[in-house]
């Protein structure tokens, strides 16, 4: 099975509207072109705009790093997804671990905001990853598990085909420390396995499994070698068009 490989951008809470479209403007030459891998940028919401604008006929999508999971409705400070699409957004990041750590996210609440994205054809981003003290114990195949379980409850195959998975293993975020190819890949074999329970061999078969954790461009290469992972979630590495250009072309 061969698997369109996707590598996205996270931002983070970084760039201004203006530092958005600058990043635009020296990365799309980077990549002109390019057409092995889906690239995908996720600056915030009040980039998104000027993202979308500037990246139009290139190739390259955008997405958002969250939503909520309703449509409208009295919920200050919430992004609906018929805001995102209404701007072009095609994309969108679900239960990244900074949202599990600072704003409560759970798998529940992460499994609503995935039928909410479904529903509206919304590419969902979906984070899992275990913390270092669950490594350190021996938890991480029961994390897996428990996690995958959790946020794609009740989601019927015939509807899953558009869901992206992104290992990210929460001690390897921003921290330097990345996942070797090799764990990387069993935690993808360990999640795509239950994929293949929950949702049949099919879905699983098709299923992108992305690996992030400190992505930079000298293990890009090496990390995206391995048949079972299917791009990349990239964050600090994906604040510098050059960084983020050279490991789009791995
Ligand atoms: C991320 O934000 O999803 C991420 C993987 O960050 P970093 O690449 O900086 O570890």
């Amino acid at each position: 099975m061969t698997r369109k490989p996707l590598i996205a951008a996270n931002w983070k809470m970084y760039k201004t509207p203006a530092q958005a479209q600058e990043f635009v403007k020296n990365f799309l030459p980077l990549v002109a072109r390019h057409e092995r891998d889906e690239v995908v940028l996720c600056p915030s919401f009040t980039s998104l705009s000027v993202v979308i604008a500037a990246v139009t006929g290139s190739g390259v999508a955008v997405g958002a790093q969250n939503m909520y999971s309703a449509d409208e409705g009295a919920f200050t400070g919430e992004i609906s997804p018929l805001m995102l699409k209404a701007i072009g957004t095609t994309h969108v990041i679900l239960g990244h671990s900074e949202r599990r750590q600072y704003f409560c996210e759970t798998d529940e609440t992460i499994n609503r905001k995935l039928h909410t994205a479904l529903r509206h054809e919304l590419t969902p981003i979906v984070c899992v990853g275990e913390v270092l003290a669950e490594r350190e114990a021996g938890k991480t195949e029961e994390v897996l598990l428990r996690q995958t379980r959790g946020v794609l409850a009740g989601i019927p195959p015939e509807h899953a085909a558009p869901i992206v998975i992104a290992y990210e293993p929460v001690w390897a975020i921003g921290t330097g420390k990345t996942a070797t190819p090799q764990i990387a890949s069993d935690a993808h074999k360990v999640i795509r396995g239950e994929v293949a329970k929950l949702l049949g061999a099919e879905v699983a078969d098709k299923l992108r499994i992305l690996y992030g954790g400190s992505v930079k461009p000298d293990n890009a290469t090496a990390l995206m070698s391995e048949s079972e992972i299917d791009g990349a979630l990239v964050g600090g590495a994906s604040l510098d068009p050059q960084s983020f250009g050279k490991i789009v072309n791995y």
